[in-house]
């Protein structure tokens, strides 16, 4: 979300007429989009607005911006201990930020602007009104909804993003029309709940004469009759969205497990250019812990919907979140984490060392902290069972020739592409010359724990946006 929001600041730079610079020297403006979900977040900022400091002693004309959750978070802190930055902005009104910048240069004063929360029917607190510069022009992140309503207790998203807030579907149908029109053949929905989407929306737009069939917001063929139990659902838009003419793979993050509803696999299962992947955050395979973190289903429960999507949508790719060492979490409660991944077979997991984030639940249990180097040894043994299915998961496509949609030259081998399937599953294959974008067909010959490797059979659609090409002074 926050990589989003910061395409979205780049976008409205741009249009007021500046341009990005990898140079922090030639820079009139430095943004500092923070985010307060990693590690250290505080620390690393003050750090950067220390360093920052030193160049604008030299060059008092620099201008320097906080936003992002951390600025949402700590917006006195940040002003009182950094009074050199010019501007602080949250997570609700990224849409102001070249206006908090004019109000500074024109009172030569710190502004200082965080909003409490998205405010209801105003489009532009989605990015979806805002111009973008997107880091690759032909895939493109969508925001379907700000905030979250639950409250697991490790998670600062709440605090920082406010309660959810879902955006109208005819606002993201336009969007991905938009995106389309400049090149952009994959989507990527976002939300923090992407399966609760159009909760909020039924009871704000419902009001007492039915549904509104206002064309923003009409979604779903239920909720279009008028019927009073119909919502616009997840699963409406995510067939909407991959039927657009020019999208060919659309892709989600992040869904909650209680959340995913049957609608929802019936329509990744029907819609083909839904790709199939699902990245289901776990978090946890002991009840006991997965009740202490709030997150409303047991591991029972989770492998249950696991085995519904499978069951549902032929060759899924699933991928996971994991935590270790949460407060009080014991040698029994872990084993409980390593049996629900090895049962799960996941394709790849992001796993964590638990570190308290302040202000949330889970901070507080102090008395209950897993000593660090236990909390380490715990996440090798996950890695080890994650690493073991992953590549069990890699070596089963040996031999099929799969789609690729093609990044660029590898970081590692530049005499390689890389590319990712439409499982997710990362490629190298050899090849120059095919323009990142362009979709082509890969046998696959190697596997490991992280990638496949392939050889390039044949292009399949070349790519069809616009390159950026960076203008230079003579
Ligand atoms: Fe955070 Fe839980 Fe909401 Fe995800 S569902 S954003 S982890 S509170």
């Amino acid at each position: 979300m926050n990589e989003h929001d910061s395409e979205r600041i780049a976008g409205l730079l741009e249009a007021d007429g500046y341009e990005l610079t990898a140079d922090e020297a030639d820079a009139d403006v430095v943004v500092l989009n923070t985010c307060c979900i990693r590690e250290n977040a505080d620390n690393r900022l003050y750090g950067t607005l220390g360093h920052l400091k030193s160049l604008k002693d030299r060059r008092p004309s620099l201008d320097i911006v906080v936003a992002g959750c951390l600025a949402q978070k700590d917006r006195d802190e940040i002003a009182r201990r950094a009074p050199h930055v010019d501007v602080v902005l949250g997570t609700h009104n990224v849409h102001r930020a070249t206006e908090l910048l004019s109000e500074h240069r024109e009172t030569g004063k710190q502004v200082v602007e965080i909003l409490e929360a998205t405010v209801a029917d105003d489009h532009e607190m989605f990015p979806s009104a805002l111009p973008v510069v997107r880091e690759a022009g032909y895939t493109g992140w969508v925001t379907i909804q700000v905030g979250c309503d639950n409250a697991c207790a490790f998670c600062i998203v709440p605090a920082v993003r406010g309660p959810e807030f879902s955006r109208p579907f005819g606002d993201i149908i336009s969007e991905v029309q938009r995106a389309v029109a400049d090149g952009v053949t994959e989507v990527t929905l976002l939300g923090q709940n992407v399966n609760s989407y159009g909760r909020d929306l039924t009871l704000r737009l419902r009001g007492e004469d039915g549904p509104s069939l206002d064309s923003t917001h009409v979604a779903g063929e239920l909720w279009a009759t008028g019927d009073p139990r119909a919502r616009p659902l997840f699963a409406d838009l995510l067939q909407a969205v991959g039927s657009i003419e020019g999208i060919r793979r659309v892709r989600y993050t992040s869904p909650h497990p209680k959340d995913l509803r049957p609608e929802t696999v019936a329509a990744m299962a029907s819609t083909p250019a839904v790709c199939e992947h699902l990245h289901l955050p776990a978090q946890s395979g002991s009840d006991r812990v997965l009740a202490a973190m709030h997150r409303g289903y047991t591991a029972e429960r989770y492998l249950e919907k696991l085995a519904i999507a499978r069951a549902g949508i032929s060759d899924l790719a699933v991928t996971t979140d994991l935590i270790v060492g949460f407060p009080g979490e014991t040698d029994a409660d872990h084993d409980q984490t390593l049996q629900l991944a090895a049962e799960a077979r996941f394709d790849g997991a992001y796993t964590f060392v638990y570190s308290p984030r302040p202000g949330t639940e889970a901070a507080e249990m102090s008395d209950h902290f897993v000593p660090h180097d236990v909390a380490v040894a715990r996440m090798e043994s996950l890695r080890a069972v994650v690493e073991r299915t992953s590549r069990l998961g890699h070596e089963s496509r040996l031999g099929l020739t799969e789609e690729v949609l093609v990044f660029g030259p590898s970081r590692r081998d530049p005499s390689r592409l890389s590319g990712r399937t439409r499982q997710n599953r990362l490629v190298h294959f050899a090849g120059t010359n095919i323009r990142p974008g362009t979709y082509v067909t890969v046998e696959m010959t190697t596997a490991t724990t992280t990638h496949l490797g392939g050889e390039l059979r044949e292009i399949v659609a070349p790519a069809i946006h616009r390159t950026r090409i960076p203008v230079a002074a003579e």
